[in-house]
């Protein structure tokens, strides 16, 4: 009988936490498989508005939360790996936006003037004279201010992320049942064939509670927190990525704007204030909402032939009693990590903890293990489905 193949680590799901995962693993040396349910992407991570934000969008209220604290580093992290010289390469990937704006119509900054000027925003902030502003924000009477943020294809992402494991990923929902516990990990039956493995990393989103779960993990919770994204249509949309603040009361923008390419131009997926309101809102309601919103916010802009569309999503991450978690959680349990990004933008934040808590691979000298499963596709975008 041929003796039972061994891997470092078995990742659960191909969203941006297995894919990331998997290209540090795969790097060091890691004998890795990764197995996706249905198609890489397809669950937050190609639904997400793609902003590799330093956390300041949750600072509006004027100071430095945790939560931004943590963050702040990620976008410097990600331009060095869009540069080719961070954790991941990503050279071959272009942003959407080398920035995001902060804009507000026809107001002064008002309680902004301090914050905009305060310390911690050195050097992450910079004021746009009107000459400098996009063709979208024309007709702005207020203020605009350009974020150090990116904005990234995320489609584009994970096609990146795939592609130097691609012989590493199998179509395959995963099932707590097909694993067994071993003194030294897991013995996983895989389709019509068993194999060993150091670690199993769960970072199936959603469905890392049942997952966890049913491997006898029961000290770790998730929490869902649902949002209602708006998608608008017209030929007239000219591209736009921003947090609008027009007469925000809460720490919080009111829209966030990213904008992606479709067949008639360009679309503009919003989310903000107006996708966490629209949760206690009927479909008619949240849609009269939104054009109301965006009157007010783009006045200058003609939306009269805009379409609009929800799109429902949940976010999935580790339980904190209903409020954002502060960074990227990753928790080790025997031979099962759990892993949460909690923000595509926390993705490093997420492989420095699982590569803390997994030992370097083992140095042996045998074959990549290949499996009869079928390879995983990428998904569309969410809009494009
Ligand atoms: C509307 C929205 C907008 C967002 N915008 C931003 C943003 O602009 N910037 C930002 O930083 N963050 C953003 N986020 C957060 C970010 O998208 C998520 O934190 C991140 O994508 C989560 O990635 P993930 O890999 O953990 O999960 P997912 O992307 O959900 O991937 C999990 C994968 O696991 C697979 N899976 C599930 N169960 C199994 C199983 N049993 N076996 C095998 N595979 C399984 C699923 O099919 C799925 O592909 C946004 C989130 C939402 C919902």
């Amino acid at each position: 009988m041929s003796p039972i193949p061994q891997l470092d680590a078995v990742i659960i799901g191909g969203g941006i936490a297995g894919l990331w995962l998997a290209n540090l693993l795969h790097q060091r040396g890691d004998r890795i498989v990764l197995l996706e349910a249905g198609q890489l992407g397809c669950g937050q991570t190609l639904a997400s508005q793609g902003v590799i934000h330093g956390g300041i969008k949750y600072a509006l209220g004027g100071s430095l939360t945790s939560a931004s604290a943590a963050i702040a580093g990620m976008p410097d992290r990600w331009r060095r790996c869009l540069n080719g010289e961070g954790d991941i390469d990503l050279s071959g990937l272009t942003p959407l936006a080398d920035a995001n704006l902060l804009f507000a119509d026809g107001s002064g900054l008002g309680r902004f003037r301090t914050f905009f000027a305060s310390r911690m925003l050195q050097g992450r902030l910079q004021r746009l004279e009107p000459q400098h502003w996009p063709e979208a924000l024309k007709g702005c009477t207020g203020w605009v201010y350009a974020l150090n943020d990116l904005v990234i294809d995320t489609s584009a992402l994970v096609e990146q992320l795939a592609a130097p494991v691609a012989d590493r990923i199998y179509q395959h929902p995963f099932q707590a049942e097909q694993a067994t516990a071993i003194s030294d990990g897991w013995r996983l039956q895989l389709g019509d064939r068993v194999v060993q493995t150091r670690c199993l990393v769960l970072c199936a989103g959603a469905g890392n509670e049942q997952l966890s779960h049913g491997l006898g993990i029961d000290q770790i919770q998730m929490q869902r927190r649902p949002l209602r994204q708006v998608i608008v249509r017209s030929k007239r949309l000219k591209p736009l990525y921003g947090h609008c603040l027009t007469g925000i009361s809460r720490s919080e923008p009111r829209l966030t704007i990213t904008s992606h390419p479709d067949e008639n131009g360009w679309l503009w997926y919003l989310g903000g204030q107006l996708a966490g309101d629209g949760v206690n809102m009927d479909d008619a309601t949240l849609i009269r909402h939104a054009r109301s919103e965006l009157t007010t916010c783009l006045p200058w802009v003609d939306f009269h032939d805009a379409q609009l569309s929800i799109l429902d999503v949940d976010r999935a991450e580790a339980a904190a009693d209903g409020k954002r978690p502060d960074g990227a959680f990753a928790e080790r349990h025997n031979h099962t990590i759990v892993c949460w990004p909690t923000k595509l933008s926390l993705a490093p934040d997420l492989g420095d903890r699982v590569l803390a808590l997994l030992p370097k691979p083992s140095q042996r000298d045998s074959q990549d293990v290949r499996l009869k499963l079928p390879p995983a596709q990428s998904a569309l975008l969410r809009w494009s489905r």
